[in-house]
């Protein structure tokens, strides 16, 4: 005999505890299974240990999707305030970093165990390190096998996240239950990814791994401005990893260097005031050395006086600064991708309550779902705002 639930959670992550505590908080009797040995793993690991577990300015326009209404329902009725709330009522200390990005003061553990205080307060049941190896529908609804039992429930919420960082136990396994009940997936790609350079570009810029600048990074009509980092491997930072969720293999990225600087002014100004310095002296005055030093180089200016250089000279070079335009050969993948693109086509499921439509009791939240958030908080308020969605409807 199967043991019998009212809601059957696959995954103890964000989404899915989120949905666990509402439901529990409605009078349903919930089991969430992970096969992991612990829960909210990468609420652990995230916003560098101390998860950057929401954004104020979060809205419908942060998000990527086939479908970028899809989410606007969700996010409206459980915003940033309300999980803000809930850290408060936990008297957990939050600081805004950025660009309304909200972190916790000490640990992301202190989410987690805010989590599971209140999945045990909603009377949830948290079975983990149980891998699931098949799901059915049944006459009552759906019934779960895992490896030591099989359980049943009128509602199953699959919250089983993406396929980024395989090595902490992502699966894919949401998308193969799409697959399985018919339902379409717009196709995954690693996002929020460092992107890599082929072995030619990397020769030459490959002295530059390590360096930091402010830029603003484009990629067709997408732009954003933070940090950009170069890496061995190719360029990273955030304005990369945001860059990298509209970036498409053989597109090109263009980089605008401290984009509120007219350099060329300013080199100008420097020729009149003191043009015996060497032009990569005088670009170091603006950007970090090894990057005023290639680009010298690049121009073939280095140790050139700033007095013999032209008009013509210096805008040449201030444009290559501030229109550096490289041609990523790929992205780091899903080893070390923050979020996956794409997944459970919004077109088959009901925005107000994330069921599918055309599979009656079968849910699907947070990170599987084909709607994903810049980086900055917005993923987790896709995982809260969509698992409290599913959880007010099982
Ligand atoms: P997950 O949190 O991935 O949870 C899925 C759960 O399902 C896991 O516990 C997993 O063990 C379980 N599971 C998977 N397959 C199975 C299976 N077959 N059977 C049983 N259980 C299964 N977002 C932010 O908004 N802010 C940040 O600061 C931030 N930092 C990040 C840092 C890193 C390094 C990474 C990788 C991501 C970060 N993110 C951040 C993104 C954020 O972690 C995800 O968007 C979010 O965790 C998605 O929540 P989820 O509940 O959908 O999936």
């Amino acid at each position: 005999m199967a043991e019998k639930h009212d809601v059957v959670i696959i995954g103890a992550g964000a989404a899915g505890m989120m949905c666990a505590i509402e439901a529990g908080k409605r009078g349903r009797r919930v089991l969430v299974l992970d096969h992991a040995k612990a829960p909210g793993e990468k609420i652990r690991i995230s916003g560098g240990g101390r998860c950057n577990f929401t954004n104020i300015h979060a809205g419908p326009k942060n998000f990527l999707s086939e479908n970028p209404h899809f989410c606007k329902s969700a996010l409206a009725r459980y915003r940033p305030q309300d999980f803000v709330a809930l850290v408060e009522r936990h008297g957990i200390a939050w600081h805004e970093k950025t660009l309304g990005q909200l972190f916790c003061d000490h640990s992301a553990k202190d989410i987690i165990r805010m989590l599971l205080a209140e999945v045990q307060e909603a009377g949830v049941a948290l079975r983990l390190a149980t891998a699931v190896s098949a799901v059915e529908r049944v006459a009552s609804g759906f019934r779960v096998t895992t490896d030591d039992a099989a359980v049943e429930a009128a509602s199953l919420v699959v919250a089983s996240g993406g396929k980024s960082i395989p090595k902490m136990g992502a699966t894919g396994f949401a998308y193969r239950i799409a697959e399985q009940f018919g339902l379409p997936i717009v196709e995954t790609r690693p996002a929020l990814v460092p992107l890599t350079l082929d072995p030619a570009q990397l020769e030459k810029i490959g002295e530059l791994a390590g360096v930091a600048a402010d830029a603003e990074a484009r990629c067709g009509k997408a732009a954003f401005r933070e940090a950009v980092l170069l890496t061995h491997r190719g360029l990273s930072g955030p304005a990369i990893l945001q860059i990298s969720s509209y970036w498409r293999e053989g597109a090109e990225i263009v980089l605008r260097l401290m984009p509120d600087i007219d350099i060329a002014s300013i080199l100008k100004g420097m020729r009149r005031t003191n043009g015996r310095q060497a032009a990569q002296t005088a670009l170091a005055d603006i950007l970090p050395r090894r990057l005023a030093q290639f680009f010298a180089e690049e121009a073939k200016l280095a140790g050139r006086m700033l007095a013999d250089l032209s008009d013509k000279a210096i805008d040449a070079l201030s444009a290559s600064v501030q229109n550096w335009t490289l041609r990523p050969a790929g992205s780091e993948g899903y080893r070390t991708a923050e979020v996956t693109l794409g997944g459970v086509d919004t077109r088959a499921l009901d925005s107000r309550t994330m069921q599918a439509r055309e599979v009656p009791g079968l849910y699907f939240i947070g990170e599987c779902v084909d709607v994903t958030g810049w980086l900055g908080g917005y993923n987790f308020q896709w995982a809260w705002a969509s698992g409290f969605a599913a959880g007010q409807e099982v």
